[in-house]
C-alpha cells in the first residue's frame, strides 16, 4: 500500500531546493528512483549526483560547463519534464527558466512538485488550465503555500481568507534612509531560512511574498481581496487559512524546506523522517505578527497591484525584478533601487490582457531590455 516507487526528474538538483529534495530521497530510499537530474552550471556536484543517484537522463548548460561523461541519456528540461517513465517533476530551476519545463510537465499530465513560483506569476492562467486539461496535479512546495495546502484537505468549501506570512527578512524595522545603505552580503544573511540566492534577495525587499501572493491566487483560486500578508518573523506558522465561520486553521513547523518537499514527494502520506527537525514547544514563548511596511518594502505592493491587474503585468514585474537583483547582487546598484525600477518597468509597460504563451515572453524579454536600459548596464545574460 502507497508502496509504488516514484519516478522523478529534480530539475534545478544542484540548487538550494534541489540539494534538499535528494535529501528527502535519500531518507527514503525504497520510495523514489532518480530518472532525471537537470542543473545549470554546478557540474562537479551534478557530476556526484549522478554517480550517486545513477539517473538516465541529464541535463545541464553544455555550452558554458565542461562535458560529463557517464551512461546518460542528454535530455533538454521539457524533454525530461514530458517522460513517459517520469511520473513526478520536481521543478526547482530558479526564475524564468521553470516555465518551459513547468508548461511541458502539466501537458503531460504529471505530478508537478513546483518550487518555482515565476512559472505560476509569469503564466498562472495558462498552466492551470492545462494541469485541468491534463490532469496534472501541482503540489506546491512553497512552505507557505504547502501550509495552506495542508490546512485545506479535508475542507470540502472554498475558504473565506488565505493569510500568507512573512518573516520579514533580515531588514524588517529597516527605515527606507537605512536601507538605502544595505549590501548584498547582509541581504544573503536570512534569519530563519536556507534557500537559494535569487529568493533570499526577494525575501528582504517583500518581493517574494508579493509573488506568492500571486502564486496562492493561482493555486487556490482566491480573489486578490482575500489573500492577506502577515508578518511573523519566527517563521513557524507557515500560513493561516480562514473559513466562512470564522474559524483558523494554521500549518506549523520548524523553518525547513524539506517538510514542504517531503509533503510533495510523499503526498497523501506523512512518513517519520528522523531528519527533520521538530518543533519545541516549551522554548516557543509567543508568536508575533504585524502589518507589514509598504512603504519601506513597496515590492510587495508592486506585486499585488501587478496581479490585480493580471495580463502581462505579472510577467513584468518578475522580469525586471529579476535583473535588477542580479545587478544588486553583483554590487551595481543599490537594494532600493530594485523596488523604484520595477514601478518604472510597470508604468512603462503596455499590457496584453489574457495573454499567449508568446506574448508572455515577448513582455518578460521587453522587461528585461527596458531594465537594462533603465539601470544603463550591458546585459550580463
Ligand atoms: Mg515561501
Amino acid at each position: 500500500m502507497g508502496s509504488t516507487v516514484k519516478h522523478l526528474a529534480v530539475l534545478g538538483s544542484t540548487g538550494s531546493i534541489g540539494r534538499q529534495a535528494l535529501e528527502v530521497v535519500r531518507a527514503f530510499p525504497k520510495r523514489f528512483r532518480i530518472l532525471a537530474l537537470a542543473a545549470g552550471e554546478n557540474t562537479s556536484l551534478l557530476e556526484r549526483q549522478i554517480s550517486e543517484f545513477k539517473p538516465r537522463f541529464v541535463y545541464y548548460q553544455a555550452a558554458k560547463a565542461d562535458a560529463i561523461s557517464g551512461e546518460y541519456q542528454f535530455l533538454s528540461l521539457e524533454e525530461m519534464a514530458a517522460h513517459p517513465e517520469v511520473n513526478t517533476v520536481v521543478v526547482a530551476t530558479p526564475g524564468r527558466s521553470g516555465l518551459g519545463p513547468t508548461l511541458a510537465a502539466v501537458k503531460a499530465g504529471k505530478v508537478v512538485a513546483l518550487a518555482n513560483k515565476e512559472s505560476l506569476v509569469m503564466a498562472g492562467r495558462i498552466i492551470l488550465s492545462e494541469a485541468k486539461k491534463n490532469g496534472a496535479q501541482i503540489m506546491p512546495i512553497d512552505s507557505e503555500h504547502s501550509a495552506i495546502w495542508q490546512c485545506l484537505e479535508g475542507e470540502t468549501k472554498p475558504p473565506a481568507q488565505l493569510i500568507l506570512t512573512a518573516s520579514g527578512g533580515p531588514f524588517h524595522h529597516y527605515s527606507r534612509a537605512q536601507l538605502e545603505a544595505v549590501t548584498a552580503e547582509q541581504a544573503l544573511r536570512h534569519p530563519s531560512w536556507r534557500m537559494g540566492k535569487k529568493v533570499t534577495i526577494d525575501s528582504a525587499t517583500l518581493m517574494n511574498k508579493g509573488l506568492e501572493v500571486i502564486e496562492a491566487h493561482w493555486l487556490f483560486g482566491m480573489p486578490y481581496d482575500n489573500i492577506r500578508v502577515l508578518i511573523h518573523p519566527q517563521s513557524i506558522i507557515h500560513s493561516i487559512v480562514e473559513f466562512a465561520d470564522g474559524s483558523a486553521k494554521a500549518q506549523l513547523g520548524c523553518p525547513d524546506m524539506r517538510l514542504p518537499i517531503q509533503y510533495a514527494l510523499t503526498y497523501p502520506e506523512r512518513l517519520p523522517n528522523p531528519e527533520l527537525p521538530r518543533l519545541n514547544w516549551s522554548l516557543i514563548s509567543h508568536l508575533d505578527f504585524e502589518e507589514p511596511d509598504l512603504n519601506s518594502f513597496p515590492c510587495l505592493k508592486l506585486a499585488i497591484e501587478a496581479g490585480k491587474k493580471g495580463g502581462t503585468y505579472p510577467a513584468v514585474l518578475s522580469a525586471a525584478d529579476e535583473v535588477a537583483v542580479e545587478f544588486f547582487l553583483s554590487g551595481r546598484i543599490k537594494f532600493t533601487a530594485i523596488s523604484s525600477l520595477v514601478k518604472q518597468v510597470l508604468k512603462q509597460h503596455q499590457a496584453v490582457a489574457q495573454p499567449t504563451l508568446e506574448e508572455i515572453m515577448t513582455a518578460d524579454a521587453w522587461a528585461r531590455e527596458k531594465t537594462l536600459e533603465l539601470i544603463g548596464g550591458d546585459n550580463p545574460c
